[in-house]
């Protein structure tokens, strides 16, 4: 209203004109929820009458407050035009006062049903006036300290910077502070929503068992360690983990890292260096990609899965160069699985050719006994250089190599990631060790129940006419070829307190935006009859504002997976 009205144009202070346009598009937000409170209420007219008497006091509170502040700043009090547009008719316009009085009585009429929509093209326009003014989102008051970036470092991160700043105010889901977890349930923003955005695929996050053996970590040797692995830091407890790491996948040793990102890092700057070659997949995770920078090695990427085109780059290099061949076992974004058997074939016809495989996503899912891709192909063992986190299935943290022992040795005194990084916390390693366990006491039904729920939930989907891509696995993206969409459709999911997040570039390639939604086996099925219907109707609501008819056939994806 302030905006098509105008009433603050004459005011000359920028700065509070900024403010006020920031604050009026949080605002609205707010009322979302306000609205949403409404629908579920608003067979009743006592309380719809009682919340609105409530909404609107502390409403004109805070409007004569913000009206006193800015009138008192600007000195329009002393003028007659300020006290027109409050109160009276002011030409063929009614004064403030009167606006919201009528508005707010909308509220009580019979069938009155709250807008969203209208509230979603209150805070676009006042998005857009915020975007033409180049305006940033108003920020505490510097510490003394603090000083101003240099304007060549502001001008790097200027368009990070206004990327954000464009999808964070009409997405308020996301990036949104989680308060709780409960089972399938987060509780985020006020709202119990049901979570699709969890690597728990087991759902052992938050299994007692896990939290005992933290608890006793922590009464045993603290909360941290005094220190790297190499310099003080070296517990009993990780030692246990990294046999049992070992054992788990049948290899001579293992070695952890605080990270599953670091192992990555650490573990390819080591094993190649200038003068050898990466022949990384297109699709691999940001840390193998980083990893491969890193080393400075030459590196080749080869289009997803497409063996064809490794064989050609492997032909290409000569014999007694060093190749690392590096891929992800479940691929993070689209769920499908590595050809592992074809990818052994070339390791053993090129000669020195090592083979490293990212399990980050296939540990517990893939495999009758959840040890991931090896078992899952029958390949027990083939796998030189077995990667994995501690981060996702196992509820913790860290990353690590399961190998020969030749291999462990040479990384723990060369992976500089694990040389000058502090140990894992034990608490970290005792839930590992646990989890561990419980993949091997409890993993086959959770998984007979996640393969289940994964068959059921991509059968729905697919009938319901979404592209889920080729996903074999936990991880079920929806594919929907734009970050507008894939941002609408997260916020329409996330207001029916279905917790979905976009993924856009560049954790997917520009024109593969996309939800991704992971099911795990402590879904039920009417959560995920549930999810389903969400969908659905984000995706008629989208069509019937746009107009357009959504195209979510299987081409989007075909396109996308040719880049
Ligand atoms: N590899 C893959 C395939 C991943 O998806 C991730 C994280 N999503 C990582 C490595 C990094 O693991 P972490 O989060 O434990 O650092």
């Amino acid at each position: 209203y302030f905006l098509e009205q105008g009433l603050l144009r004459s005011i000359r202070s920028g700065e509070l004109r900024r403010l006020f346009l920031w604050h009026f598009a949080e605002e609205i937000e707010h009322k979302e929820t306000v609205f949403k409170l409404l629908q579920s209420v608003s067979r009743s007219w006592l309380l719809r009458a009682l919340g609105l008497a409530f909404s609107f006091g502390t409403f004109i509170l805070s409007l004569g407050l913000g009206t006193l502040l800015l009138a008192g700043k600007t000195g329009a009090m002393r003028t007659t035009g300020f006290w027109n547009e409050l109160l009276q008719h002011c030409g063929t316009r009614e004064g403030l006062l009167a606006t919201i009085v009528k508005e707010s009585v909308r509220y009580l009429r019979p069938g009155f049903k709250p807008s969203l929509a209208e509230s979603r093209t209150l805070l676009d326009s006042a998005l857009a006036e915020l975007e033409r003014l180049g305006v940033e989102r108003p920020i505490a008051r510097p510490t003394s300290s603090a000083r101003p970036m240099p304007a060549a470092f502001r001008e790097r991160m200027a368009p990070g910077l206004q990327r954000v700043r464009r999808l964070q105010p009409g997405n308020p889901f996301f990036a949104a502070p989680i308060d709780g977890y409960d089972g399938a349930w987060v509780q985020s923003q006020g709202a119990r929503k049901l979570n699709f955005c969890t690597y728990s695929y087991l759902g052992l996050l938050g299994h007692p068992r896990i939290e005992e053996a933290a608890q006793a970590a922590i009464a045993r040797y603290g909360t941290g360690t005094h220190g790297v692995r190499l310099l003080g830091g070296n517990l009993e407890l990780h030692e246990v983990l990294e046999d049992r790491i070992a054992a788990f996948f049948a290899r001579e040793a293992a070695i952890t890292f605080s990270s599953g990102f670091m192992t990555n890092l650490a573990v390819i700057a080591a094993l190649v260096g200038r003068g050898d070659h990466v022949l990384s997949d297109k699709r691999n995770h940001a840390s193998i990609v980083d990893g491969c920078r890193l080393s400075g090695a030459e590196v080749t990427t080869f289009a997803h899965n497409d063996m064809a085109e490794l064989e050609d780059h492997l032909q290409r290099l000569p014999d007694d160069a060093r190749k690392l061949i590096v891929v992800d076992a479940v691929y993070s974004m689209d769920g499908d699985i590595a050809p592992l058997a074809a990818l052994i074939a070339l390791r053993d016809r090129y000669p020195n050719s090592l083979l490293m495989v990212d399990e980050a996503h296939s540990l517990g899912v893939l495999g009758s006994r959840g040890r991931g891709i090896e078992e899952h192909f029958g390949c027990s063992g083939q796998i030189d250089v077995l990667m994995g986190t501690l981060s996702k299935t196992i509820p913790a943290q860290g990353g690590y190599i399961a190998g020969s022992r030749e291999l462990i040795t040479f990384l723990r005194f060369n992976a500089r990631g694990f040389v000058f990084s502090a140990a894992l916390p034990p608490t970290t390693a005792a839930a590992a060790l646990a989890a561990l366990d419980l993949i091997d006491s409890e993993g086959q039904s959770r998984r007979t129940r996640l393969m289940a729920n994964l068959t059921y939930f991509v059968g729905r989907l697919r009938t319901a006419g979404f592209d889920v891509g080729s996903s074999a696995s936990a991880i079920v993206p929806i594919i929907l070829g734009s970050e507008a969409l894939a941002f609408d459709m997260a916020r329409r999911c996330n207001l029916e307190n279905l917790y979905a997040m976009p993924v856009a570039f560049p954790a997917v390639a520009q024109g593969a935006e996309r939800l991704r939604l992971n099911v795990t086996s402590d879904h039920l099925r009417v959560d995920l009859d549930f999810a389903v219907g969400v969908l659905i109707r984000a995706r008629a609501a989208i069509e019937q504002a746009t107009g357009q008819q959504l195209r979510l056939g299987p081409c989007v994806h075909k396109r996308c997976s040719k880049e």
